[in-house]
């Protein structure tokens, strides 16, 4: 028997029309002979409504209370489709977090899986109904609602996936699988059939919010083949899986791009040793992931430091980074939120060289400036000015013959 584990993403349950629909592609999956676990996000547009009447009563909400409010967006969507699928003959039950026993760490609004039981799921499967699984929650070890991060159904999706032993994991959206770059923003984005495990997760680190970057972590380390796929028609989608060892890599396989990064700039800080510890050892006691840094060379003992976070950290980080500046005599900091990271991911970059020194050029030409740049062994990032970020997406797109 084929096991699968089916997420349906926000706009895949966005009416009472498409949870009737997803309830019809559950029961004829059924009706294949496949054992199914079906996870839910909240209906599209009801996370951030959510969100939206917390900061209407308080401009920095408890993030306790902040993940009590949002996780009931997928408490609605899961208890909606069990119904729907009861109403086609099929058993269901929805479960949401402390009923899947998924434990997390404590960390509000960005919690991490420690432990799921696979018991919830299979006694209702041996029980012969399909589970329907509240997406994006869990519970700390004191029993308190957490949330995995925005986009983090993905993630209880794989995670379910991998504690139960599936054979595949289906993430059904609203695009038709994954494209050479976002098809929302470059009408020329082609779909790929295949991906790396490695390709997706920088991908999805770099902004391509179409799975959530911890989904594809899990579905690497165990292994778990995700097939994303378009909940609006039959259509094949894309599998993401692990290299396929007898094809030639490509060389820029996507193009990707974040709009929602903030620079950061420290200036003038001691040009002396475990000043930069510091700096980041503060930001990561407060959870928050630091990507590109930068220093520029020290003048008169004083050097700058520029790096960026995520929006969502802005706030934290800015009483982080004000505090140790004081404490550590630097001079002012300055937050921009006007920035956009646009990134080329492709295996073959492992083994081509001149591919960056080709991006930077590509930039030039559009009078596009670079103020920072990462790299890793398949991927090159540059932050630019998010004015100019879709341009600088479609000329990538282009420039590397992805059309
Ligand atoms: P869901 O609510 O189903 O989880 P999301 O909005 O989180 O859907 O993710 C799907 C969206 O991801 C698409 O509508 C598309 O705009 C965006 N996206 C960004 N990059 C890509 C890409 N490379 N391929 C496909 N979709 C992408
Ligand atoms: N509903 C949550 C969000 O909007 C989780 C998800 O959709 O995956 O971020
Ligand atoms: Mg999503």
């Amino acid at each position: 028997m084929t096991l699968i584990v089916q997420k349906y993403g926000g706009t895949s349950v966005g009416t009472l029309e498409r949870i009737r629909a997803v309830a019809e592609r559950v029961s004829a999956s059924r009706a294949q002979g496949n054992d199914v676990v079906v996870v839910v996000s909240a209906m599209a547009g009801e996370t951030n409504r959510l969100l939206g009447l917390g900061k209407e009563l308080s401009k920095r909400p408890s993030e306790r209370e902040m993940d009590s409010l949002v996780a009931t967006g997928e408490q609605v969507s899961a208890a909606l489709l069990a119904i729907a699928l009861s109403e086609r003959g099929v058993p269901a039950r929805s479960l949401v977090g402390h009923q899947t026993r998924i434990f997390t760490d404590g960390v509000y609004t960005k919690a991490r899986i420690r432990t799921i039981d696979d018991a919830p799921f299979r006694s209702t499967i041996n029980a012969g109904a399909v589970p329907v699984v509240a997406g994006f929650q869990g519970v700390d070890a004191e029993g308190n609602i957490t949330t995995l991060g925005r986009g983090g159904s993905d993630t209880t999706g794989v995670a379910i996936a991998a504690a139960l032993k599936a054979d595949v994991c289906e993430i059904y959206t609203d695009v038709d699988g994954i494209f050479t770059t976002d098809p929302n923003i470059c009408k020329e984005a082609r779909k790929l059939d295949r991906i790396t495990f490695e390709e997706m997760l920088e991908l999805a680190s770099l902004g391509a919010k179409v799975l959530q970057i911890r989904s594809v972590e899990i579905a690497m380390k165990y292994g778990i083949p995700i097939h994303l796929r378009s909940s609006f028609s039959d259509s094949q989608g894309t599998i993401v899986g692990a290299e396929d060892k007898s094809l030639e890599s490509v060389v820029v396989t996507g193009v990707a791009c974040d709009k929602n990064d903030v620079k950061v700039t420290m200036r003038e800080l001691p040009d002396k040793p475990g000043i930069v510890a510091r700096v980041f050892g503060s930001l990561a006691d407060n959870n928050i992931s630091v990507d590109m840094i930068i220093q520029t060379e020290p003048r008169g003992g004083k050097a700058d430091l520029t790096f960026t976070v995520t929006h969502s950290d802005l706030a934290r980080t800015k009483d982080v980074t004000e505090r140790v500046a004081r404490e550590i005599g630097a001079g002012e900091v300055k937050l921009h939120d006007d920035v956009a990271k646009v990134s080329i991911v492709g295996a073959g970059m492992r083994s081509h060289s001149g591919v960056a020194a080709k991006m930077f050029r590509m930039l030039a030409d559009q009078k596009i400036n670079i103020q920072a740049i990462t790299t890793s062994e398949i991927r090159v990032s540059c932050l630019i000015d998010k004015k100019e970020a879709d341009q600088a997406v479609r000329t990538l797109h282009n420039g590397f013959g992805l059309g």
